[in-house]
């Protein structure tokens, strides 16, 4: 089939493209961003479908926005042809899928879909580190017949895969900058980006509580057991905590042994009962640990908390003083407890 029917004409496309590229130089959003560049992609291949999806290493999990931006399909990263494509970092033209068996038929029969062509390629990042795929799905004519892809296809959409390997090293480049390594949680950086981006714009309408809470004696448990023994008491408090906030709350590292929690939408009351669950709760739990020389320790611990309500005449840094002088106050009236407010 001769290209003038397979693809737009050049002074079309590249309209398009300066179109894309003006939006992606001004979007900041990682979803707005993954949006415009597979839009790009299905553009200059002329396909039915796209999506990009990334490579997790830690959890071996392939990983897309769903269409609206909101929220995330998961899948094992041995799945299907976009995961050969990642795990091989191979560029793969599949023109009859349903022969192919790494081709997994799962969510045509969910959805209806019928797959007749399939493109994937890997998009690496600076160090050629495969950090996810583009697929282009259904490769199809200008006047929309079914069609196959090819090499032209692969020349295409190499370049949507370069602008999309450089917009995602710096999107990851930055979740590493605020992302605690030991705990997983949100650090000092990324509650303060985190206020910025989700309480500011509705610090007005909505009250929105913070809660900054403190190991009780935690150099004891250093000081007794180890660093190690230390440090997975910190990642079992950051996973109770991420296992009890709520999909709009933030869960972040303070620093040391410090956590905070930002939970829109609670008033103070709410907030301290709040609290006041997550007390008993680590109160509760137990640690499990491995210890190399003395075997099983199974650790206990008790957390203090400072709860208020942001206050939006007030800066940042004064509503966390207004919060952090609650804790100590908890802190000098016996520890484990939560203090709401200072009479
Ligand atoms: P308080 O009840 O007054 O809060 O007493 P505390 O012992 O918890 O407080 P202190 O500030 O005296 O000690 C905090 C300890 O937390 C000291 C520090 O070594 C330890 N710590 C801070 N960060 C980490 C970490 O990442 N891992 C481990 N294992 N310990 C840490
Ligand atoms: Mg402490
Ligand atoms: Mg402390």
């Amino acid at each position: 089939m001769s290209d003038d029917r397979r693809y737009l004409p050049s002074d079309e496309l590249l309209e398009k493209i300066f179109f894309y590229m003006q939006q992606l130089f001004s979007e900041k959003e990682l979803s707005g961003t993954l949006f415009l560049l597979t839009e790009l992609g299905r553009t200059l291949v002329n396909s039915d479908r796209a999506s990009f999806w990334f490579h997790d290493s830690r959890t071996n999990t392939l990983w897309t926005m769903a269409a609206t931006g909101v929220g995330r399909i998961s899948v094992p990263d041995d799945t299907g042809l976009i995961g050969a494509s990642v795990t091989n970092n191979e560029i793969l033209i599949v023109n009859n899928p349903y022969n192919d068996p790494r081709f997994n038929p799962a969510v045509d029969r969910e959805t209806g879909y019928v797959t007749k062509s399939i493109l994937t390629m890997p998009v690496t990042d600076s160090d050629g580190e495969v950090i996810g795929a583009f697929q282009a799905v259904n490769k199809i004519t200008l006047d929309g017949q079914d069609d196959d892809f090819n090499e032209h296809d692969v020349k295409r959409l190499s370049l949507a895969s370069a602008f999309c390997g450089r917009s995602l090293e710096s999107f990851l480049l930055y979740n590493e900058s605020v992302e605690d390594p030991l705990t997983g949680l949100k650090n000092r950086r990324g509650f303060f980006s985190h206020f910025e981006k989700h309480i500011v714009p509705v610090i007005g309408s909505v009250p929105t509580a913070m809660i900054i809470c403190d190991i009780d004696h935690f150099k004891n448990v250093n000081d007794t057991y180890g660093h190690n023994a230390g440090d997975a008491v910190l990642r079992r408090v950051a996973r109770l905590f991420s296992s009890r906030a709520g999909e709009n709350d933030g869960v972040f590292r303070w620093g040391g042994e410090e956590f905070m929690f930002l939970l829109p939408g609670k008033t103070l009351p709410e907030a301290v009962a709040f609290a006041e669950e997550v007390r008993k709760a680590v109160e509760a739990d137990e640690c499990v640990y491995m210890d190399p020389f003395k075997g099983e320790l199974r650790l206990r611990i008790t957390m203090s908390f400072g709860v208020c309500i942001i206050d939006p005449t007030l800066g940042i840094d004064e509503n966390v003083k207004i919060a952090d002088d609650r804790l100590y106050y908890a802190k000098d009236h016996g520890r484990n407890m939560v203090q709401g407010e200072i009479q």
